[in-house]
Order: structure tokens, then C-alpha cells, then sequence
């Protein structure tokens, strides 16, 4: 999608929020009036009320004491309706109209320039057309089996079990300033499968996540880099990258070493972890093999800015392989 085509769609979907608010206040208001029906008797009062203050305001005569009068009747009404709707146990602005966004009303600008929950959507469209493309298929908590790691020793099962635990709470959880973590063991051990889980969850929950290799994720940038793919700002892959709410590092250290790489890496968990944005990197790689490979500069950012989770247990995907019967 080309840079106009994501503000047309991003205003498009912000539109789409303020009919979605006038069409479940209507909702709400006919609901109301079927179940109270003394309602119907305040708003009507309420409409009286508010058409006389109008006919009189464009009379043009000075009829100021019956505009006042007019106004308190009003206020009254409206303090009725607010007073019958919380003694059938419902908040007092119930009626209102309520919008997703109550900086612009969800007309996506503000002051003149393009409101922060825009910028969220164009953040958001990015985000999804660059998932679209992504190899790997979100997985959940619930396929995810504790079975394969019982033949382990006691501590480690233990370990195992809370590192799912923690996990699932941090998906549950997850804020715009939860901590990053950094999933540290051997191949088939289930990291990738507990980080795109707690993907689904946080995609459920409305988040912008972008998970992905480091491998797709760096071969993107660097096509952009070098010109290959046109680039445009707010969409482009390294804004994306920097701004979405979590990004996900599949497969740490498994990309191509080139000094683009390593610089555009750096630029990431840097950009990131100063703004205080979470990541979850998962990678095979030891912290020595972190540390040959990419240098204390980056490996001090890692280990500081994240929380650790070693993996332990035989391979999950041979273990399943072998318990399945052998095709003929
Ligand atoms: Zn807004």
C-alpha cells in the first residue's frame, strides 16, 4: 500500500469509529426507553426545552428572563435523567454520546494537525500489511504442552513452568511500558512458540505487534535501505519497527552478520529500549556467542534492558515428530 492509500484507509476506519459511537447511542437510547419508560417523558421534556431556547434565540427579541427560565427547566430534566438512570444501576452519562477517541471525537484531528490516535492507525495498517507477509503462523497458549519437558529434572521442569506462567501473564498484563524479554536456549525448545502466543493474545487485545525473524525483518530493511522498495516516513519498515507496541525478534543471530546488519540492529534495540518500547528476542545463541558475535555494545544493551528466560528441555518439535505413528 502506497503512503496516501494508508491515510485514506486510517480516515477511513476513524469515520467508521464516529458512526460506530452515534449508532450504539442510538442503540443505547432506544434500549433505555424500552426499560424505563419514564425516560421517554424527560426527553421529551429535555426537547421541549431546547427548541424554545432555539425559537427564542432566533426571534431576536430580548426575552432573557425566559431564556433563563428555560435553561434551568433544562438543567433539570437533565439532572432527572441522569438521577433515574443511576437508580436502575447505570453510570450517569450513559446516554452521551462516547467516542473512541475523546481528544478529536473521532474526526482524527486536532488543533489543525493529525490526532495522536491517526497516527495509531496508520501505525496499526502498517503493522498488519507487514504481518501479512510473515512465514510464521501464530500459535496459542493453550496448544502449548508442559508434557514434553516432564521427563526433566525437577528444577528445570519447574523453570519450564515458569516461564509459561510468566508468559501468559505478561500477555494478559501487557502494558505500553512492560519489560522486554530476552528468551535464551537450544532450537525446539518452545520460545518461538510462547512469543507469537503472547502475540495473538496482545493482537486480541489490540496492539500493534510485528513479530518476525530477524532475518525477514533485516532483508526488509535492508531492501528499503539500498532503494529497492520505496519508503515512506510513518510507514516505512524501521518507523514501524520503532514504534509499534511490541516487536518481536524471532530467531536472534540467525540473520546474516554484515555490518548493515549489525548497525541496523543496534539502531533497534537502541531506538527501543531509550523510548522505553518492550521486545521479546528470542535466539539459540549463548550470552557468549551473543557476545563474539555482536560485541559488548550490544550485548550490555541486551542484558540490561531485559528480562532473562533460559529454556531448557529436549527438543519439543523432534519429541512430537517421534510420538506421531511413521507414515508409510
Ligand atoms: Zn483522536
Amino acid at each position: 500500500m502506497h503512503q496516501q492509500d494508508f491515510y485514506a484507509q486510517a480516515a477511513a476506519n476513524i469515520a467508521k469509529r464516529r458512526q460506530q459511537a452515534r449508532l450504539q447511542q442510538e442503540q443505547r437510547i432506544d434500549a433505555i426507553r424500552a426499560e424505563i419508560p419514564e425516560t421517554v417523558e424527560i426527553d421529551r421534556q429535555l426537547r421541549s426545552a431546547c427548541q424554545s431556547v432555539l425559537q427564542i434565540a432566533q426571534s431576536g427579541r430580548d426575552r432573557a428572563a425566559e431564556l433563563a427560565a428555560l435553561q434551568q427547566r433544562s438543567l433539570e430534566a437533565q439532572q432527572m435523567l441522569e438521577q433515574v438512570l443511576v437508580a436502575h444501576g447505570y453510570p450517569a452519562d450513559y446516554l452521551d454520546l462516547h467516542y473512541t477517541c475523546t481528544i478529536c471525537n473521532d474526526t482524527g484531528l486536532h488543533q489543525g494537525v493529525h490526532c495522536q490516535c491517526f497516527q495509531r492507525e496508520l501505525g496499526r495498517l502498517g503493522a498488519e500489511q507487514l504481518n501479512a507477509q510473515v512465514q510464521l503462523p501464530l500459535t496459542r497458549f493453550e496448544t502449548f504442552s508442559l508434557e514434553y519437558y516432564q521427563k526433566l529434572p525437577k528444577e528445570q521442569f519447574a523453570a519450564m513452568q515458569h516461564i509459561f506462567v510468566t508468559c501468559k501473564k505478561y500477555a494478559e498484563e501487557f502494558t505500553l511500558t512492560a519489560p522486554s524479554l530476552l528468551m535464551i536456549g537450544k532450537t525446539g525448545l518452545g520460545k518461538t512458540h510462547l512469543s507469537l502466543a503472547i502475540a495473538s493474545v496482545l493482537l486480541e487485545r489490540g496492539f500493534h505487534v510485528i513479530y518476525d525473524s530477524a532475518g525477514n525483518l533485516l532483508r526488509r530493511l535492508e531492501r528499503e535501505q539500498f532503494g529497492r522498495e520505496p519508503a515512506s516516513s510513518h510507514t516505512d519498515t524501521m518507523s514501524l519497527l520503532l514504534d509499534c507496541d511490541l516487536l518481536i525478534f524471532d530467531d536472534f543471530g540467525t540473520e546474516f552478520d554484515t555490518n548493515f546488519t549489525r548497525s541496523a540492529i543496534y539502531s533497534i534495540l537502541n531506538g527501543r529500549f531509550s523510548a522505553g518500547k518492550p521486545m521479546i528476542i528470542n535466539t539459540n545463541l549463548t550470552h557468549e556467542e551473543i557476545q563474539n558475535r555482536y560485541g559488548d555494545r550490544i550485548v550490555s544493551r541486551l542484558f540490561a534492558s531485559c528480562i532473562g528466560m533460559a529454556f531448557c528441555g529436549e527438543d519439543v518439535r523432534l519429541q512430537k515428530r517421534l510420538q506421531q505413528p511413521t507414515k508409510l
